[in-house]
């Protein structure tokens, strides 16, 4: 079920759990600021998740509340992810879904990175 993007923080979902090592994932990197992991449900042949390892329910929440250096580490982390796994040439999407209507379903901030074929024009 899709969340409210404007709910508190809830330590308990399941990637806050990833985070604190309490469930396992196939783990591709980490630094001080993001935590990158396959999808369990890839919707490509390449199909990663990356996490600011700060508490924030969606984008949203980040990019109202995270200091500066947060919001820098972890976009520089996504790049990275990329680069690292070769998905610069021939390209990649990034996806971040927003409460109800953007269809969020995990309230821990995420961003999706497709790869490994031709996407099409929208991913819906
Ligand atoms: P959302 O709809 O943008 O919130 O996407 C949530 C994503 O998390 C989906 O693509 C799920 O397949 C993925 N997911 C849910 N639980 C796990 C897990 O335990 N490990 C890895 N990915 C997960």
């Amino acid at each position: 079920m899709p969340i409210d993007a404007t709910q508190p923080y809830d330590d308990q979902n399941i990637f806050a759990k990833i985070l604190r090592g309490e469930i396992p994932s196939k783990r591709v990197y980490e630094d001080d600021h993001a935590l990158a992991f396959h999808d369990i449900n890839p919707q490509a042949p390449q199909h990663i998740l990356v996490i600011p390892k700060g508490s924030y329910v969606s984008w949203d929440d980040f990019a109202a509340k995270a200091p500066d250096a947060e919001i820098a580490g972890f976009v520089r982390a996504v790049g990275h992810v990329a680069r690292e796994a070769g998905m610069v040439e021939p390209g990649y999407r990034l996806l971040a879904n927003v409460g109800q209507d953007g269809h969020q379903e995990v309230p821990h901030l995420h961003v999706h990175i497709f790869a490994g074929r031709p996407l099409g024009q929208m991913l819906a």
